[in-house]
Parts: structure tokens; sequence; C-alpha cells
């Protein structure tokens, strides 16, 4: 039993080619988790890391709180399962099996026990006298896997275990060791690049690809809710249909005209999670709708309104039983086109051949939209924020009916229909200037989002605990304007951020026979933590005095007071602006060429103290770009 902790793990082979890129994750104790992902994207590096075959490049591994970076492999209490099941040829499965407790010097009745138990809960008791030559790819596997479970670990780690066998023995391997998972209770972690495997086995799945985490999440969240076009099309089969496009609003209605021709109408409400600034006719973007959420028109469906109509013209029909998949095109003159392609799951009573032209139905409910540029969803579970159209009156923001007194920090020219951006953690309910509708409130893992209507548009909160309001409540609102952005009057969130480029250096002590060390910036000397230190020479040496380091902190841990003559590890600078949003002042600090930000009350033109806390300072190695502390 183990719960593990991968923070900022990076791999970088032979200084070059970067494997894995900042992987951070929390795995708590009996988890089932698969990281699935094209050849090469670096699944099996991240779990050798976790075994202890790969050095770690930058980064925290821990299991069970400690941390095992530098752990021998045999020390860590993990088994690993291959692919290739690296059996011993010259020994018999038994021999196989208690080879590790052996080694480890067990008593003879214990291993006999282990090995036992560990062959009855597989099946293979019968065959422990054989050679591996004479099992099966399928014992072999089991034999591989007993092996694991004999010694008891904390953490099992299995590497494309089933690859090796044909589909039928797969399919029924892949029950057999959800079973064995359920059985011992302990931590697994699978690498495979069979999405089918991942979705059926995984409590949670790490999507990878080119060396970058792309989704962790559960398979039905990332089934219903993909993060960007490649989860989208790599979860699922038949793979997702996707169609370029551009989206307009007009009024109430939204519409989707697609590439190819076709388009796909709603209303403003069944869309309101994609930000208005998309809906323009303009921004290109990519629909995206599975095969199970289209269906063949008829008759008896019931319609809620939730299915805009389409017309596709079928290239090829599969019949597989259980369902039938059209493959047609909405652009009625090219049926095998690439543009416009759609595949529909059917039921099996369809009757249609190639040339028909159907009546389709695509769900207005279940789509998916992505950014075209950056491959991203923008109708995500959770919007990031509202975009709205807004004005700038003497001071004050107003849109669709409402306005809000605006702070001095981003007070600005007088301006008509700007887009204004409102992070949905910058709305707040139950008091302020702004009214809203309450729609309705969607429970997202244990938080609650509200759908605001504020007069035609939806705009977003979301606040955890307890839902305080309801379908139907009008609310009180207000805008935290530290978080606010309109671009087209210079007007930017705070970013609260710091970064500060530095180098680490060394210095003997008074007695010259120890060393201090300390993080630089420019002149000023900031005292590192032990662990900063420890893990900082166990990732680069003593290369670590010649590297370029970017110094990363966030404002809230900056306490500024009155500058002392002769203060020691501090920064210290001259305020040289104050951002005043009215219930926090934010301070522009100019410190040895650079700037911090940190709240303060003072004004402009104080010689001030920085204190940071070395605890809350992150380090990177900006050489290559990686967090090393
Ligand atoms: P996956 O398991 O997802 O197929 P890997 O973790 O094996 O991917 O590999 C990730 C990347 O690292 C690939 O580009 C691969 O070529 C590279 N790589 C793997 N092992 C080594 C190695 N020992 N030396 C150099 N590059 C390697």
């Amino acid at each position: 039993m183990a719960s593990l902790s991968l923070k900022h793990i990076f791999k970088v082979y032979d200084g070059k080619v970067k494997a894995v890129n900042d992987f951070c994750m929390d795995i708590e104790d009996k988890e089932f988790i698969v990281f699935v992902g094209p050849s090469g994207c670096g699944k099996s590096t991240t779990l050798r890391m976790i075994a202890g075959l790969e050095e770690i490049t930058a980064g925290e591994l821990r299991i069970d709180d400690e941390i095992v970076n530098d752990f021998e492999p045999k020390d860590r209490n993990i088994a690993m399962v291959f692919q290739n099941y690296a059996l011993y040829p010259h020994m018999s499965v038994y021999e196989n099996m208690a080879f590790a407790l052996r080694t480890a010097h067990e008593k003879k009745e214990v291993i006999h026990e282990k090995v036992m138990e560990a062959a009855a809960i597989l099946g293979i008791t019968e065959y422990l006298e054989r050679k591996p030559k004479a099992l099966s790819g399928g014992q072999r596997q089991r034999v591989a896997l007993g092996r694991a479970i004999v010694r008891n670990p904390k953490v099992f780690l299995l590497d494309e275990p089933l690859s090796n066998l044909d589909a039928k023995l797969r399919a029924a391997m892949r029950s057999e060791i959800s079973r064995l998972h359920e059985r011992l209770g302990t931590t697994f972690i699978y690498v495979t690049h069979d999405q089918v495997e991942a979705m059926t086995m995984g409590t949670r799945i790490v999507v990878m690809k080119d060396g970058f985490v792309q989704q962790i999440d559960t398979p039905v969240n990332l089934y219903k809710y993909p993060d960007n076009v490649f989860v989208a099309g790599f979860i699922g089969t038949p793979q997702m249909n996707f169609f370029d496009g551009t989206v307009i609003k007009e009024g109430d209605d939204v519409t989707f005209n697609l590439d190819c021709g076709a388009s796909v109408g709603m209303k403003y409400v069944q869309a309101d999670k994609v930000p208005v600034k998309y809906m323009d006719g303009n921004h290109k973007v990519v629909f995206g709708i599975r095969p199970d959420d289209v269906r063949v028109k008829n008759d008896t469906n019931y319609d809620d309104g939730s299915w805009a109509p389409a017309k596709a013209v079928v290239s090829v029909v599969e019949v597989l039983g259980g369902e039938t998949l059209i493959y047609a095109n909405l652009n009625l003159n090219t049926p095998d086109a690439e543009e416009g392609a759609i595949i529909i799951k059917a039921s099996p009573d369809t009757i249609v051949r190639r040339g028909d032209v159907l009546d389709i139905e695509i769900s207005r409910r279940k789509f998916h939209v992505f950014d075209k540029e950056t491959e991203m969803s923008i109708r995500k579970r959770i919007p990031e924020a509202s975009y709205i159209r807004a004005n700038v009156e003497d001071g004050k923001l107003t849109f669709e009916g409402q306005a809000f007194e605006m702070p001095s920090a981003v007070k600005c020219d007088n301006a008509t229909d700007v887009e204004t951006v409102i992070p949905i953690s910058a709305l707040t309910l139950g008091a302020g200037a702004g009214k809203a509708n309450v729609q309705w409130v969607e429970n997202v893992e244990g938080k609650n989002l509200y759908f605001l209507k504020v007069g035609d548009l939806t705009m977003f909160s979301l606040e955890e605990g307890e839902a305080r309001f309801k379908a139907g409540d009008i609310v009180d609102f207000d805008i935290d304007f530290t978080k606010v952005g309109i671009e087209a009057l210079g007007v930017a969130p705070i970013n609260l951020t710091n970064t500060l480029d530095g180098t680490f250096t060394k210095e003997k002590d008074k007695s010259r026979k120890f060393y201090n060390f300390y993080m630089n910036v420019g002149t000023a000397k900031l005292i590192p933590t032990v662990p900063a230190c420890e893990k900082i020479f166990a990732c680069k040496g003593s290369k670590i005095f010649r590297t370029p380091l970017e110094y990363i902190f966030d404002a809230s841990v900056v306490t500024v007071t009155p500058h002392e003559e002769g203060a020691t590890d501090v920064l210290t600078g001259t305020v040289s602006e104050i951002r005043d949003y009215g219930f926090v002042r934010y301070a522009t600090i100019d410190t040895e060429g650079q700037k911090v930000v940190a709240a303060y009350d003072g004004a402009v033109g104080d010689q001030v103290d920085l204190h940071v806390p070395a605890e809350s300072i992150v380090i990177k190695d900006k050489s290559i770009d990686i967090i090393i502390a």
C-alpha cells in the first residue's frame, strides 16, 4: 500500500532529449493509474523513473511521503512487470517466483507459503514445475505477475504487460489484472499505448504526448470532457468527428458554420460555455461530435430541442451485429472526402446503402468545441472566464445593464464595446453592485458552477461547499478587478507571480572550514533552505555555480518592511508604482534592476526591504528551462 507524489519531474536524456516535461501528479493509495499515449511519448521513461531504473533529471518523487529520488530500485519496495516477462529460462515457474525471496534470505516455509498463495490467485498451481518455454504467453505473464506478488510490494508497475498476447487473451488478462488489483488492494501503475486498455482498467488515466501530460482524469471525464483535440481524438472508438468552421451568435441563436458547407444551429443557452468572443463568425474553431452523439432521424425519436438537424450522404456501412457504423459526409456532393466526413453509430436495424442521403441529428448537448489554433477546448466543463463586451464611462465599467465602479488601479479612458475578461474566480456572489439571475447550478466535482443570466449573456461563478443559491434566485455579485483584463484599454490582470533572474553561489564562512550557499539576485543574497540545496546539488552538482537561474515566488508570500541599513537575507528596493484596488494595494518594487510585485500600503518612492521565505521560492534552471527545486 502506498501513495506517490510526483512533483515537477523531468527527464532529459544525454543533456538534450527531453523525454518527460514537468510531470506533476499525486497518486493515492490503491489507485489504478494508467499512463497512455502514442509510442515515444514518455510513458515508460516515467515508469522507469518511479522504479528507480532511470535517474530523475529534476523533480521530486515521494513514496509514502519519503523522497526516494536517490533510493536504489530494491529499496523502493516496488515490483515491476515487463512486456517480455523477463523470466529466467532455466528455472521452473516455482523457482522463478521464489527467486526474489530467496535472495532476500526468506525462510523456506515462508517462501513456499507465498509462492503457493500467489500461484493459487493466478491459477498457475499446476504449472509450478514447468520451465517458462513450456508455457503459453498468457501463462508466462501470470508467472511474471506471480513473481511480483510474492514480494508483497507497495506499488506494482506494469509496462505494456499484455502487448505480446493475442487480442482475445489480452481482453481476458485485462479483467484478470483488474481483479488482481482489487484483491491485492495495492497501488498499480500501468503503461499502455492502447486507449481501450486504459479506459477499461484505470481508475485514473494520464494521457501523454511528446513528453507532456495532456490530461489526468477518470475514464468517464476524459471521454466527456477532453481538454484538447489530441485527447478528444485519442480516447474513444470510433474516433470523435472533427469539423473546421466558425461560429456566430445572432440574438439568441448560435450557428456553427462548418467549412464542409453544413451548419449546426442551437440556442445560446446550449452553447453558453463557449466564450462569446469566438461567436463572431470569424474565429476558426473545431467542432467535435462523437459517433455516439449523432443519430439517424427517426419519427419515434424523442426530441426536447436537444438535437440539431443535418443531412449526410452515406459512403460505407459497417454492420457489426450489436450496432451499425455509418461512414458518411455532411457535404452531399463528396461522400468519400475527408472534409465533412462523419461516422454515425446507429442501431443494428438501420438499413442504409451507399449513396443514400440521410436525415441525421447532432446532439446540441454533447458537442465539443476547440480553438483551431491552440487546439484547446473552448467548451470546458468549467469555463475559465466570462467574456463580455463592456463600456467604460467615467470610471465605471458597464455591461448588460450593470455598472461597477472601477478602482484607481484600472482607471482608464472611456471606451465603448471593448472585450472584457472576467475570470470565473473574479466573479463573487452574495454582495456587490451587480445583479444576476441564477439560471442553474451545476455540481462539478463537489464545486458549484453557477450559470448566471446577466442581460442577454451567461456569466459564470464557481464556489466550493454547499450551494448558497438555486435556480431562479436573484443574486448580487461583485467583480475582483485584480483579475480583470481589458486588452484594448491596456488593463491586464495583475501578475502576482514574481520571477527574478539570479545565480547560486558559495562563500567560505568565518571559520574558513565550511561553505555558506546563497541565492543571488544582483548584489542581494538570500539564504536557501537545506532541502533546496540538497535537491540542487543532486540535480546539477557543482555546475549549479555556473547556471543561470530564475527564482520564482508568489506575491502573497512577500512581506514588505521599511528599509533597514545592514539588513541581511532581504531584497532591497524602491517602490516605483502603487496599484490601488480598493480592498488591496499592490506595489511594484524595483530591486537589483528587476521588478517585484507585493501587497504594500506605503507610497511611491519608499525604500523597502522584501522578505521572501526561502521555502516558498521555486528555482528554475534557465539553461534547460526546468524546475530544479
Ligand atoms: P514510450 O514509453 O511512451 O513509448 P519512452 O519513455 O520509451 O516512450 O521514450 C520517450 C522518449 O525518450 C522517446 O523520444 C525516446 O526515443 C527517448 N528515449 C527513451 N530512452 C532513451 C535513452 N535511453 N536514451 C535516449 N533517449 C531515450
